[in-house]
């Protein structure tokens, strides 16, 4: 076993992306008037400005890691293998776009759990958003540092996992999303940056950490 050089242990600027509502659309159900998450290969849609604003942090050099509650199956609403097929998808839609995702955490516990679900996962777990679990993990795996890492959500328990994370968090905030309002915890609990698209709030990141004006090639 080799020492490892200052070059592999170096910490990095990153983003930790929040899922559903963030990167990809919630799946409405016309017929039933019902929304659920994404859970299967074929749900996984990209949101309006993804593609561009993933492209332009990795340009700027930040590592993207992905923080996700998924408590479907500890409701029993789908299979945690669902989770995993559907998480492959979206690694794989982004990945044939030079887009790499150092790490996904999911956290699958739930508290109360429901009907038909894996009661293995009914839990008060640390890794459920908006506690800092998830987001203290994915900074490990993909050695972020955390003075340079923002968490991008669109709820408020993406903010407040932010913070309790000691990171920068930054909210999409559609208009159209009113009846799951990201800002309902209050401003005191606010992110620093809102804006309505990811790849608006992905700039605004940039700029307010100076990454575009670098010289080219210098990494953050
Ligand atoms: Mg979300
Ligand atoms: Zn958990």
């Amino acid at each position: 076993m080799s020492v490892p050089s200052n070059e592999s242990t170096a910490l990095r600027a990153g983003v930790i992306l929040d899922r559903d509502g963030t990167l990809i659309d919630v799946v409405r159900d016309e017929e039933t008037g019902t929304v659920s998450v994404a859970f299967h290969p074929d749900h996984v849609r990209l949101l309006p400005g993804v593609l561009d604003g993933l492209k332009l942090l990795s340009a700027a050099g930040y590592g993207l890691a992905i923080a996700s509650n998924q408590p479907g199956p500890a409701k029993g609403q789908f299979t945690r293998a669902a989770v995993e097929r559907t998480n492959r998808a979206l690694l794989d839609l982004l990945g044939a776009q030079g887009i790499e995702i150092a790490t996904v955490e999911v956290c699958l516990h739930h508290p109360q759990g429901g009907p038909g679900g894996d009661r293995t996962l009914i839990a008060e777990c640390r890794c459920r958003k908006p506690k800092p679990g998830l987001l203290l993990s994915a900074m490990e795996h993909a050695r972020f540092d955390p003075v340079r890492t923002w968490m991008i959500g669109d709820s408020s328990a993406d903010a407040l996992a932010a913070r309790a994370a000691q990171v920068r968090g930054a909210l999409v905030f559609p208009t159209n999303r009113c009846e799951i309002c990201p800002l309902r915890g209050g401003p005191e609990l606010g992110p620093e940056l809102v804006c309505a698209r990811f790849d608006q709030l992905a700039e605004a990141i940039c700029t307010a950490d100076g990454a575009l004006s670098e010289q080219e090639g210098r990494s953050l």
